[in-house]
């Protein structure tokens, strides 16, 4: 049997939400996601794909001779033994390999030296409480994983450290926290980082900064 994955795009930009922020990256995006977070900027990626052979992503992957490659989606665990074989096989064509999760699926599987960027879903998301895998969060982390979580509020703010500090992520792993674009102004998120004394990192979607932010494939 043919190993296929389901495809949204594949493209070469600026990776924005990471500590690999601002270093070139080739994006695999996965079709199909199992939220529907209320800012989501990928909703295209929800249906659109076509099906591609391993074979094919890692030949298209090398034409942009780039050595860092990030699944996203949509949400690529949605497809996990085969997300896992290609990061398996990324890995082995030496490529330093990032995943962005949602935080709903389990991330066992995922193979050890790929960074796990997980996102953690405050409740301004929309997405149910329920919908998180929070045994997942309970786990182990690992030395590479980040997290990311995209506020709207004040309310989303503390709802996130609480969570971290729970799980014990805080400190432990590299931690993110990014303003939901247009809705929560920069300055004020800056402020509650630099209140908070935590080691969390401000970030900001920079390839809607450089780029339209509606654009797509960037
Ligand atoms: S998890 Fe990501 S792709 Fe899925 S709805 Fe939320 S923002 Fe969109």
């Amino acid at each position: 049997m043919t190993d296929t994955l389901r495809i949204c795009e594949i493209f070469h930009s600026i990776q924005g939400e990471s500590s690999f922020s601002g270093q070139p990256c080739v994006f695999v995006r996965m079709s199909g996601c199992n939220l529907r977070c209320r800012w989501c900027d990928t909703t295209y990626a929800y249906q659109d794909g076509s099906p591609w052979t391993l074979d094919d992503i890692l030949s298209r992957v090398a034409d942009f001779q780039c050595p860092l490659v990030e699944l996203t989606g949509g949400e690529p665990m949605m497809q996990r033994a085969s997300a896992c074989r290609l990061m398996t096989q990324l890995l082995e064509r030496e490529y330093c390999v990032l995943i962005e999760t949602n935080g709903s699926l389990p991330l066992d599987d995922v193979p050890r030296g790929v960074h796990r960027i997980i996102d953690l879903k405050p409740p301004g998301s929309h997405v149910p409480h329920d919908s998180v895998l929070w045994s997942q969060f309970a786990k182990s982390w690992r030395d590479e994983d980040e997290i990311k979580c995209v506020v709207s509020s004040r309310d989303d703010f503390d709802w996130c450290v609480d969570k971290l500090k729970t799980y014990d992520a805080m400190g432990r792993v590299i931690v993110h926290f990014s303003p939901v674009w247009g809705e929560l102004s920069m300055p004020e998120l800056a402020r509650w980082i630099c209140q908070s004394r935590l080691p969390i990192r401000f970030n900001l979607q920079i390839q809607k900064v450089i780029w339209d932010p509606a654009a797509r494939g960037v």
